[in-house]
Formats: structure tokens, C-alpha cells, sequence
């Protein structure tokens, strides 16, 4: 009676009507493993979209050949070079027959051109702007779908492609950082990409960026294919939006930490977009945004058991077995001390501190305050700049800043975490039995987490400590 009803629900789970399937770069590595995602397209992929990544690391190699092509111009067509090599290497796997991979050959050598004449202007100018940088790297993704069209296509399948400054997927055209316009976007899908959707179709499009109205290619972060494939489902109305990648799905902890870890099969919105935001991985953070607006489902599927459960993202909050979905943690942060007197009782100096840092473009994280002092929780790469912005206000409002970069933040996530009694003292007691201090206790907006600093080298202890108390028998790998 289960086993029937599991099958069925599989059976839902890919059932005929129209989504939107992201394939992620951790997929798209190596002919071996693209031949498998090829094969997975082939048989389940028919009559759907797919939002792809760059082949793995072409994005990093995009992004360092900028300084690359800065310094010495004759480098360019070494860069380029070595592109076309890593396609051609998977495309002379899987393209047949010879003339399919000769017109494929011409098209990726087209591609490269204009890239190479992209470089050769950021030589020429001196400058690598946001811009170009933007443009450069929408290179990765650009390739990526070309090249799995042309393979699906020599299978006899019936692919395409299309680029998104060429369907009207439009951005508030901010470089590196974008947000997609959904109105405009899903007028331009419907009108551009219907003809091309349903039947035994396969459309591709590739991740990681969109156009400004005024034209501009701009990118939506790293890792921001996810968050194409939301606005592509959002805008197709999809029946739902799958993430494909070479991992379960979203774990109760980092198995590297915790090998007890164990697969999150539902969570709700609020809770993936927590846990994305803290470096799970998993996710790009806003990915949630747009399908949380339309009440889509996201579903995380394994490629390499595609049968799988996976998780379950979506509006209906499962009451959970355990109160705590998930550990996570963040080591790529730090805090700023502002050190002044009576910080508690002086009005203004909070703002004062915060507007000064927002304004050079940093994003605060979290902010604690006692009578002496502003602790402000910022990205590692953040810290430096901001200390430099405090530094320039006059008069000085403090008598001196401190960095502390040896932390690590633990945050728990939960639906209504925040609400339940007990949970942040089971947690701290947890963290206390293993001798692992806590340094700073941040509540974020979120119904959904809490968040705690700890010193870096008792990261492993608190973790475990926190996941065995919530999930299972007692384990510290500290005590004794
Ligand atoms: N290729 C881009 C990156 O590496 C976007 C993505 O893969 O989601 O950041
Ligand atoms: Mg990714």
C-alpha cells in the first residue's frame, strides 16, 4: 500500500505537465557525466524547459581571465583557446554525425569570436568595468546551452535554444547583483518562448543573466542560474520548478561535519531561504522569491539517483517530527566592534555607524549592541572596507574598532523557531556540555532562525552538539 503510493507520488513527480528543470554546473563536468545528464534529458525531459549553468568552473576561468586579458593581450586567444577545447572535448564525445559537429564547431567558434573581441576591448580600454565583467561572464552559460542543444539535437531530438537578451528576460540592470522585472519577463516568455514549449519540445535557456531595458547584460550573482529557473517558471507558469543537481537535497546538517546528517524531505519556503542564505550551497538565496510569490513548488532531485526523493520546497508547512529542520553555519564572516561609551543610551550613534557603513555598499548582517559597544556581523570581504568607512567619519563617534575574524555563525532553522519555548536554551546547553563558548546571540527578522557566533576552532563541536541534541543520540567531539 505505501510502496503504491510512493510510486504514485513519483509518477507525479514527473508527470507531463510543463516545468522548469535548472541543471547546475556541478552536472555539467567532465563527457562523462554530461553524457548521463544528457541521457536523463533525453528520457525526462521532453516538452519541459531547462535553465542551465556554465560547464563547472568555466565561470571562475571567465571571471580570472579578465586580469589575465588586463596584463599581457596576447594571453586572449590562449583564453579563448582554451575553451574551445573543454566543448569541443565534450561536444566530439556526444556529436554525431561529423556534420553535425562541424555546424556545432562553427557556432561555438562564433561564440568565441565575439568573446575574444570582448577581452581585447577590456585590454584596449584598461578597465575592467562592471559591465564587462557582467558581459564576460554570461560567456559560461551562452556555451553551455548551445553545446547541449547541439548534442540533444544530434540525438534527433527536437531542441532549442534561446538567449535571454533575445526573449526579454529583463533585469533593474544592476551589474553583478540584478533582480528580474517578472511583468515584463512573463509578457516577453509568453509572447517569444509558447511556440517553442510542449509536445516532445526541449527548450533551453541558458542561467545567470538577463538584460536591462536599456539592453545592458547583467548578472544575477554567482550561483544566480538558480534564480533564472525561478524566473522562467514564475513567468512560463510552470507546474513546477525543478533544481537538478549532484547532491540529496537539503540536509539536516554539512554531512562533511555531521556524518550522521540526514535528508530534509520537506521544507517550506522561509526554511530553504534561511538555510540558502547561510551557505548551504544548495540554493541561491533569492531563488525562493519569485516561486514563494506564486506559490510554486521547488523540488531539489539528485541526477545521480533521479528516483530519489529529494526536497521538497513549498507552502504547506509540514509539522515536522523534529522542531529544528536544520544546522548551519557560515564561516565567511566576522564582526566589527565599535567600541564607544554609554552606546545604549546615546541616541543617533547606532544610525549614525550603520548609515555610514550601508552607504560604502555593505550589506550589515546582523547587529548587537551593549552599553559599550556596536558588534556588527559583516561578510569576511566586507570587513576591511567597512572599518575604512568608520575610520573616515568626523567627528569620530567611538573610541576604537576591533575585528574578529576567527568566528564562525551557527544558526538553527525552523518554522516558528523563535515562537517555541526552550529551543535557545536546549541549543546553548548543548554548546555549554561540549565547553564551546557562545560569543554573540543574533535574532534574525526571520520567523525561522536563530543565529549564534562561536570561535572558529569549535565550529565542529557546536554543530554536533546542536544536531545530536535535535536528531539523535548525544555526540561531542570534545568532551572527555
Ligand atoms: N555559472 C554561474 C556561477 O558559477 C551561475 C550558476 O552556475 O548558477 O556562479
Ligand atoms: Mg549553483
Amino acid at each position: 500500500m505505501k510502496r503504491a503510493g510512493l510510486q504514485q507520488q513519483r509518477l507525479k513527480h514527473w508527470s507531463n505537465r510543463m516545468r522548469v528543470i535548472k541543471v547546475g554546473g556541478g552536472c555539467l563536468n567532465g563527457k562523462k557525466t554530461i553524457e548521463s545528464i544528457v541521457d536523463l534529458i533525453a528520457c525526462r525531459g521532453k516538452g519541459h524547459v531547462f535553465v542551465l549553468s556554465a560547464l563547472h568552473g568555466i565561470t571562475d576561468f571567465l571571471i580570472t581571465s579578465l586580469q589575465t586579458a588586463l596584463a599581457d593581450e596576447t594571453q586572449i586567444p590562449v583564453i579563448t583557446g582554451k575553451l574551445k577545447t573543454r566543448h569541443l572535448l565534450v561536444a566530439r564525445h556526444l556529436i554525431q554525425p561529423k556534420q553535425n559537429l562541424k555546424e556545432y564547431t562553427r557556432e561555438l567558434e562564433k561564440s568565441l569570436g565575439k568573446l575574444e573581441r570582448l577581452y581585447y576591448g577590456l585590454n584596449f580600454t584598461r578597465a575592467i568595468t562592471p559591465r564587462l565583467t557582467d558581459v564576460i561572464s554570461s560567456y559560461g552559460e551562452r556555451l553551455s546551452a548551445q553545446l547541449l542543444t547541439a548534442i540533444l539535437r544530434s540525438r534527433g531530438l527536437s531542441a532549442t535554444c534561446r538567449m535571454p537578451h533575445e526573449i526579454g528576460l529583463i533585469t533593474d540592470g544592476k551589474y553583478g547583483d540584478a533582480t528580474a522585472d517578472l511583468t515584463k519577463t512573463s509578457r516577453h516568455f509568453k509572447t517569444h518562448l509558447s511556440p517553442l514549449i510542449g509536445g516532445d519540445k526541449i527548450l533551453f535557456l541558458p542561467g545567470f543573466f538577463g538584460t536591462s531595458e536599456e539592453g545592458e547584460i547583467t548578472t544575477f550573482g554567482r550561483g544566480g542560474s538558480d534564480y533564472s529557473a525561478a524566473v522562467a517558471a514564475v513567468a512560463l507558469n510552470a507546474e513546477r520548478l525543478d533544481i537538478w543537481k549532484d547532491t540529496e537535497g537539503f540536509m539536516s546538517a554539512d554531512p562533511r561535519l555531521v556524518p550522521e546528517a540526514r535528508l530534509i524531505p520537506v521544507l517550506s519556503y522561509e526554511e530553504a531561504a534561511e538555510l540558502a542564505y547561510f551557505g548551504a550551497k544548495i540554493l541561491h538565496p533569492r531563488t525562493v522569491e519569485p516561486a514563494r510569490r506564486r506559490k510554486m513548488n521547488i523540488a531539489i532531485k539528485n541526477t545521480l539517483a533521479p528516483d530519489a526523493e529529494g526536497s521538497l520546497i513549498t507552502s504547506r508547512s509540514a509539522r515536522p517530527k523534529h522542531v529544528i529542520k536544520s544546522v548551519a553555519y557560515d564561516t565567511d564572516i566576522g564582526i566589527l566592534k565599535v567600541h564607544a561609551s554609554g552606546v545604549g543610551a546615546r541616541p543617533g550613534i547606532l544610525g549614525e555607524v550603520a548609515t555610514c557603513v550601508a552607504n560604502s555598499g555593505i550589506n550589515i548582517k546582523s547587529v548587537v549592541t551593549s552599553q559599550t559597544c556596536i558588534s556588527l556581523l559583516l561578510a569576511r570581504q566586507d570587513m576591511e572596507k567597512a572599518r575604512q568607512a568608520l575610520m573616515g567619519i568626523r567627528p569620530r563617534p567611538f573610541r576604537k574598532l576591533d575585528r574578529l575574524t576567527d568566528v564562525a555563525l551557527i544558526g538553527i532553522v525552523g518554522d516558528g523557531i523563535q515562537h517555541r519555548d526552550g529551543i535557545a536554551a536546549r541549543c546553548f546547553t548543548a554548546v555549554a556540555n561540549c565547553r564551546v563558548n557562545v560569543e554573540m546571540i543574533s535574532f534574525g527578522p526571520s520567523r525561522a532562525a536563530l543565529y549564534f557566533l562561536v570561535k572558529r576552532r569549535d565550529l565542529e563541536s557546536g554543530v554536533n552538539a546542536i544536531h545530536s541534541t535535535f536528531f539523535s543520540t548525544p555526540r561531542c567531539s570534545r568532551q572527555g
